[in-house]
């Protein structure tokens, strides 16, 4: 059964909303979009891939596809513009793209493996591409509020090994969640974070990462990996004003794994 069979009918959560929404090509971005769409939102498709195409032809009406590197500001500005020229308003950003690049020819990379150009590339799209997108994305909700939120990890509070620049960007992703949501409080702007792990997404799905989902599964107390739609719900609550109270904090969707 598809996810929006299992959801039942819309309920127009983002009733007159307009998001965007990047790393939209695959994944948990996909799935924010699709969610957001059938809960009324008109919806920025953002992704580096050109896999957005396809995801805005599939939706239709209420949805635009745009390619966007988030790494640099002048496609970041550009995305953001789509929303307001195209929809007239940004309400809801969900800086959702990611790399986690621990792998080389099916090898896991322990610290001393990690190039600078690698750790730059991580930090550059995870921790440098959520600041451009506060950076460019919280003036345009300055007169209406919004909603911000940042695909954080687990990796934001726990170390996890083979992931030296992951870990030090998603941290990044934590903190400038935070402060940003305190500056931008009395403005209405809400800023929050999603922690997933352990999800099945295009970033998961490599055959040197087999064994680790093997031993993830064993560990989770769900006793399951977790999929892109149920961040998509997560994010949902945090886009919709259900979640009008809530600000600088994160919800975890880890299957209970960061429990025990
Ligand atoms: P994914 O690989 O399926 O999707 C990531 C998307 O980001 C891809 O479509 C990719 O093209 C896009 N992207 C990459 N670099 C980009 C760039 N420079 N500009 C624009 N788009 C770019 O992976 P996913 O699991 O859906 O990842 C989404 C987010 O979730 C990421 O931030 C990731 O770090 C985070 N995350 C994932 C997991 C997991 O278990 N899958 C766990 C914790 C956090």
């Amino acid at each position: 059964m598809d996810a929006s069979a299992e959801r039942g009918p819309s309920l127009g959560r983002l009733a007159g909303k307009v998001a965007v929404v990047t790393g939209a090509g695959s994944g948990m971005g996909e799935a924010m979009v699709e969610l957001f769409c059938r809960e009324g939102a008109r919806v920025v498709a953002a992704d580096i891939s050109g896999k957005q195409d396809e995801l805005a032809k599939r939706i239709g009406d209420g949805c635009l596809a745009v390619r966007a590197d988030v790494t640099k500001a002048d496609d970041v500005q550009a995305m953001l513009a789509a929303a307001t020229d195209e929809f007239g308003s940004l309400d809801i950003l969900c800086n959702n793209a990611g790399i986690a690049e621990y792998v080389i020819d099916e090898q896991l990379l322990t610290t001393p493996d990690v190039t600078e150009e690698k750790y730059d590339k991580v930090m550059d799209v995870n921790a440098r591409g959520t600041f451009l997108g506060l950076h460019y994305g919280i003036p345009l909700m300055m007169e209406r509020g919004g909603s911000i939120i940042n695909t954080a990890s687990i990796a934001s509070f726990v170390g996890i090994p083979w992931h030296i620049a992951y870990c030090g960007s998603k941290g990044a992703v934590m903190q400038m969640t935070k402060a940003a949501a305190i500056e931008f409080g009395p403005h209405n702007i809400r800023i929050n974070a999603i922690c997933p792990a352990g999800i099945e997404s295009g970033m998961s799905t490599r055959p040197v990462l087999d064994d680790l989902i093997g031993e993830m599964t064993k560990a989770m107390p769900l006793r399951r990996i977790g999929k892109s739609s149920e961040i998509a719900s997560a994010a949902l609550f945090l886009a919709s004003d259900e979640s009008a109270f809530i600000t600088g904090t994160s919800i975890v969707v880890d299957g209970g794994l960061t429990a025990q």
